[in-house]
């Protein structure tokens, strides 16, 4: 069948005694025993009444365990729902309700609200995961007869639904098919050449799809291993760098290394690729890190709804401020925001993607699924690209971030640059806020060096002659730092609240 675990079972039974998980207190498993673990948690998961095609919602910290949860819950054919575990018990009653689990596992600090809300939501169990291998599902998993054989799936059943993370709105339940994944992992193990020897430090959380799919699924393909840290955390990286061959991050990881002296060429000898995506890396910060380490990040683009799409060449050029080209399998068009008529080969429009990656649609959300997933295939990214003369996908910001103001429109990204390069700018963002001449009226929040002298005054002066007048902020607002969430991505919405009064 096309059960992506038969895939991965393949490979785990082929290593047997290789290490698939380490973490740092030597609490890990061996592919066999992975395979073995995963086959009684599949058992603990029927006992408990989940039936092929049931959701199973999760919402745990960290652990090896979670991933042994995953591949059970493939194993059954049941369907993964993994939350941010940074959700409240009133976000979380939205979740259930919403997806309507079979089981619903949560931490076990979190039993007595998780019982309660499943109650309230219909959710008939609710079972728990710790991060020292304990939990009720570990010891229901010790007793139940271990499932054995794989549910047969068809290529477009579904193996997961992975929620947005909610950056430009309500998080939508995105439905991923088994082809989805396989199809992805397979693309992204050839093209960033994975293999058994690797091993990847994954710093990531697990419910997103950057450091459960692109990170667990490539490593389980590859059959190579896995470093699982329990968070980004400077002096562990630094410590385990030697170690490693590879790292994924989000672009603040690399920001964060770079500000740490330790981190060198000599270093991070060992390791032979760095990549990052989730959200912009800056040239900056990609030249920075080439300089220190001689190492180029590979820079690549994708989202929760369609996995990976575009990537920089393993072999050929990395170009910073780029995401590189689509992966094989995957086209992509640029096109008007309105009409969906692919636009001229260097123009700015709509990135549009098509292929064995895209998501079926938005679990309970025909609408949005129509109005996002065209006709012909192709869903509707919401990012806004151009493509290079040779072919580079360069990432201008989000369609929701546009600033469209007195009819002109804004590229915040475009002005972000430019005001990072002053002297004594750590970072900037840019939002359109309401104005009641302009519309929008462009609006800049800015995070100074400590003790750097620059206002407001001197920055708009310096802008004067660099950006054309109609892109220039009409107010520059100091802050200690930007609004982001775990994956790093600027809070943009966050922001216009803030200052959503400005012009008033
Ligand atoms: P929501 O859809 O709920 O508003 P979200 O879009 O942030 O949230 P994700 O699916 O986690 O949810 O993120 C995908 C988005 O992240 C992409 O659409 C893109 O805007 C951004 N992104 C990912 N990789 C990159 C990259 N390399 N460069 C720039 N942006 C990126
Ligand atoms: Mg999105």
């Amino acid at each position: 069948s096309d059960n992506l675990f038969e895939t991965f079972a393949a490979r785990m039974q082929v290593r047997g005694e290789a290490t698939f998980i380490a973490t740092r207190d030597g609490h890990g498993y061996t592919y066999r025993q992975a395979l073995a673990r995963s086959a009684q948690l599949a058992g603990a998961l029927k006992a408990l009444g989940v039936t092929p095609g049931d959701r199973v919602a999760v919402q745990v910290d960290k652990s090896p365990e979670t991933i042994l949860l995953y591949l059970a819950c493939l194993r059954l054919g049941g369907i993964y729902l993994p939350l941010n575990t940074g959700y409240t018990a009133e976000e979380i009653r939205y979740f259930l309700g919403d997806a309507e689990p079979a089981l619903f596992v949560c931490r076990p600090d979190d039993r007595e609200v998780a019982r309660r809300v499943a109650d309230d939501t219909g959710c008939p169990q609710v079972a728990t995961l710790g991060t020292r291998a304990d939990g009720s599902l570990l010891e229901q998993a010790e007793q139940a007869a271990p499932l054995e054989t794989v549910e047969p799936r068809e290529a477009d059943d579904l193996a997961a639904i992975l929620y947005t993370s909610g950056t430009t709105g309500r998080s939508k339940g995105a439905m991923l098919t088994h082809r989805n994944l396989a199809s992805n992992a397979a693309s992204l193990v050839e093209a960033w050449r994975f293999s058994e020897v690797d091993r990847l430090i994954h710093a990531l959380p697990i419910f997103h799809t950057h450091g459960l799919f692109v990170a667990c699924n490539v490593v389980l393909m590859a059959g190579a291993s896995l470093l699982f840290l329990p968070r980004f955390d400077v002096d562990t990286i630094i410590e385990e760098l030697p170690r490693g061959t590879t790292m994924m991050g989000v672009p603040t990881f690399y920001t964060r290394l770079l500000q740490d002296a330790r981190l060198t060429a000599e270093l991070t000898a060992n390791m032979r690729l760095f990549t990052s995506g989730s959200a912009p890396l800056t040239a900056e910060t990609h030249q920075a890190f080439e300089q220190r380490t001689g190492h180029a990040i590979l820079e690549r683009y994708g989202m929760t709804e369609t996995n990976m799409n575009t990537s920089n060449p393993y072999d050929g050029e990395r170009i910073a401020g780029t995401v590189g080209m689509p992966l094989p399998g995957v086209e992509i068009r640029v096109t008007d925001r309105d009409t969906h008529q692919p636009l001229a080969q260097g123009e700015i429009g709509m990135l549009e993607v098509r292929g064995p990656n895209v998501f079926i649609g938005y679990w309970r959300m025909p609408e949005k699924t129509r109005e996002e997933l065209l006709e012909d295939g192709f869903f509707v990214t919401g990012d806004l690209a151009m493509v290079d003369e040779r072919g580079y996908v360069h990432i201008v910001g989000r369609d929701k971030d546009l600033v469209i103001s007195g009819g002109y429109n804004v590229y915040p990204k475009e002005v972000e640059q430019v005001i990072d390069e002053l002297d004594g700018v750590v970072e900037s963002a840019v939002i359109g806020v309401a104005h009641p001449d302009f519309g929008e009226g462009v609006t800049a929040v800015v995070v100074r060096e400590p003790g750097a002298e620059i206002d407001e005054a001197r920055v708009l002066a310096s802008l004067t002659g660099r950006l054309a007048k109609y892109k220039q902020p009409k107010r520059v607002f100091f802050a200690d730092s930007l609004p982001r969430n775990t994956m790093g991505k600027v809070q943009k919405n966050q922001l216009r609240q803030q200052y959503q009064d400005t012009y008033a």
